[in-house]
């Protein structure tokens, strides 16, 4: 069954205006089965987006219009595709009671949600790790590549060990997201990745098969990359397609339609 179970929303700050009906429409035209909206869940109170823009997520105001609209769009299409609505949710070190606070207000979206790392807790502050090569440059050049590795794999860890218990996002996101910039910033990863996936099929989750970074100038491939791919499948997790699409022509992007390629 061909899913996209990463899709984003007008409600993203980052993304386009496009309305929600336009990506079901064009899963629709791709044959898919389900599509998952996963809209960036409001950061926690408290915690300052370390983006310049500051618009790397949904404003609380607006969970419920999104989540009208999912039901609304559900109903709309049933027995065409199964529309589902849930959260790419932030693990972020030091405001775990917020984020589980919001999955709990939000039950009925965390079976289709994801969990992603995109913040890293740094000596000095929250950094988002995937904002701009430019900056992850300078802060390789400031801490060290393998300190932002490091810093990576605890919060991955921590995410990857079912952190909210039954509240936990089934998905893990874009589980290497730390190495989007690897051609412009080269560095010896230091992650023990068996590790980190042994503790993802402990814990019974599932990876997002997110194939954004095949476009990424610094990176070129899916997440999880190659080795990764493998060793997940060594250890049977289940792998969930997505696109990570931020408009409605990057659904199903590079695994449906006519850029299929194949080997799923
Ligand atoms: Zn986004
Ligand atoms: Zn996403």
């Amino acid at each position: 069954m061909l899913t996209d179970g990463h899709v984003h929303s007008p409600f993203c700050p980052h993304g386009t205006d496009s309305p929600m009906e336009d990506y079901v429409k064009k899963a629709v035209s791709l044959g898919l089965e389900a599509i998952t909206f996963t809209e960036h869940a409001p950061l926690p109170a408290g915690f300052t987006d370390p983006v310049p823009e500051k618009d790397s997520a949904m404003r609380a105001e607006d969970v419920p219009a999104y989540l009208a609209e999912g039901r609304r769009l559900a109903q709309q299409y049933k027995g065409q595709i199964d529309v589902r609505t849930g959260f790419e949710v932030d693990y972020i070190e030091g405001f775990e009671k917020e984020t589980e606070a919001f999955l709990s207000a939000n039950k009925g979206a965390v079976p289709h949600s994801v969990l992603s790392v995109h913040f890293l807790k740094l000596e000095d502050g929250y950094f988002c790790l995937d904002y701009s090569a430019d900056l992850f440059e300078a802060k390789a050049e400031e801490f060290g590549a393998e300190a932002l590795y490091r810093s990576y794999e605890r919060t991955l860890r921590l995410a990857a060990g079912r952190p909210f218990g039954s509240l936990t996002p089934p998905v893990i996101g874009h589980v290497n997201l730390i190495h989007k910039f690897r051609k412009r910033v080269p560095a010896d990863d230091p992650i023990d990745w068996e590790a980190v996936l042994r503790l993802a099929k402990t814990h019974g989750r599932t990876l997002d098969y997110n194939f954004a970074g095949l476009n990424k100038a610094d990176y070129g491939e899916a997440y999880p990359d190659a080795d990764i791919l493998k060793a997940a499948r060594l250890y049977s997790i289940p792998l969930q397609t997505g696109s990570d699409a931020h408009h409605p022509d990057d659904v199903g992007r590079y695994f449906a339609g006519d850029d299929e390629l194949g080997k799923l």
